[in-house]
């Protein structure tokens, strides 16, 4: 059988547009496709592969458990999944985990289990769900609904009710929708998806306060952000606002699916037998890998790593940009980086990244006017140094065209 592009159109359904590379191996962080080619990794297959590709702990944990036990359901609980759930709770706010196979069933649970804690603890009236524009919480219609993206959430049908959206970092703005009605807020510490945005810590700390004053839930989407991403375990440490509920999945399995939502004792009780579930959720092969994953991410060395590296990321990309001038602004925090293009480039961050991967380097884009970058968090000083020269070409090859 000839598999190529080509075999793409003929048998999957026309929701993605990938690119003409078939990478079929990688190891740390490289990448090697059909024909051979090598390919430096600044993309991390979206903010998952927080150890590279083929990391030898989470291999090893991927062969030991694979040769003990795969799955069992729900019906009987596993070692991996209690032993992970411990860790996650030891090292962060949380006092319960629920686990998921992807960030957007963990948003689901987050925010049916929102709406359970609000009916149950003050009555039906309290169901209104606060978000934000631009914001993104995955594809299932209730977290697409949430997410602050028409685009993704129109054009399916009535949705669910009770969702209102603000612009990100405008607290007045989100004070004036905020009431006792409020049953939870949802946002990430840091919109990826959006474009790289930071909040103000006089926003996260403003919106953590109105929440408490009006009875109504944080939850903390760190989908993207958590795992070390930032160089903090979670990104809420970095900010100083402890969430009710946080969402965790990309990282969090190293490549391997999974997601989960920690949370408190006394707002996860309103979960109750038979109130939620998943098949795979808390998978015992799923666990296992994670569990290697966040051993491996959750110690100084790595954690601190992140920041070096991405000291070293953003000098580099800095140098870059004063040679041809076509980002305005870098931002992020840790390795979860945005180049936003200058009015010059204007809608053409696309173009950033089809010429990063002729030049052998798979980049991200965020939006129309970001490039992302979101490599290994123990990606190599040498990795970073000749990925960003392959980056200075594709930016020169942009310029000049
Ligand atoms: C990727 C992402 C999601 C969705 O995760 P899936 O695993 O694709 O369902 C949700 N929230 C944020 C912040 C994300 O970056």
């Amino acid at each position: 059988m000839t598999v190529n592009r080509e075999l793409f159109d003929q048998v999957m359904v026309p929701n993605y547009a990938p690119s003409s590379v078939i990478p079929v191996r990688g190891e740390g962080s490289r990448v090697w496709d059909q024909q051979g080619r090598e390919f430096i990794d600044f993309a991390g297959g979206i903010a998952v592969n927080c150890l590279g590709h083929c990391h030898p702990a989470l291999v090893a944990a991927l062969k030991e458990q694979g040769e003990k036990i795969w799955h069992l359901s729900n019906v009987m609980t596993n070692e991996p999944a209690l032993r992970l759930a411990k860790k996650m709770v030891d090292a962060t706010f949380a006092e319960k985990a629920y686990f998921a196979n992807s960030g957007a069933e963990a948003n689901e649970a987050a925010l049916k289990l929102a709406r359970r804690f609000a009916l149950d603890t003050y009555g039906a009236q309290k169901s209104q769900i606060i978000a934000f524009n631009k914001g993104f919480h995955g594809r299932t219609f209730f977290t697409v609904t949430v997410g602050g993206q028409a685009a993704y959430s129109d054009g399916f049908g009535p949705k669910p009710a009770d969702v209102v959206h603000c612009d990100y970092n405008d607290l007045a703005a989100f004070e004036a929708l905020i009431s006792d009605n409020t049953c939870a807020v949802m946002m990430e510490p840091l919109q990826g998806e959006g474009g790289i945005v930071s909040p103000s810590n006089e926003f996260a700390k403003g919106v953590r306060d109105l929440c408490t004053k009006h009875n109504a839930l944080l939850i903390f989407d760190e989908v993207q952000t958590g795992v070390g991403r930032t160089g903090h375990l979670y990104a809420y440490e970095g900010l100083d606002v402890v969430p009710d509920i946080l969402t965790t999945a990309k990282a969090l399995g190293g490549g391997f699916p999974i997601g989960a939502m920690l949370t408190t004792t006394d707002i996860a009780k309103h979960l109750k037998v038979g109130t939620h579930g998943s098949t795979y959720g808390g998978n015992p092969l799923a666990c296992a890998v994670a569990e290697a994953a966040f051993d491996t991410v959750n110690t100084p060395e790595v954690l601190s790593g992140v920041v070096e590296k991405a000291a070293l990321f953003n000098e580099l990309l800095t140098a870059v940009n004063a040679k041809y001038d076509v980002f305005s602004e870098i931002r992020g925090q840790g390795l979860l980086i945005g180049a936003v293009v200058n009015e010059k480039f204007a809608g053409r961050a696309k173009e950033f990244l089809v010429a990063a991967t002729e030049q052998g380097l798979m980049t991200l884009v965020a939006g129309a006017d970001v490039v992302r970058f979101t490599p290994s968090l123990v990606i190599t000083e040498d990795d970073i140094r000749e990925g960003m020269a392959r980056f200075e070409k594709a930016v020169a090859s942009v310029v000049n065209a």
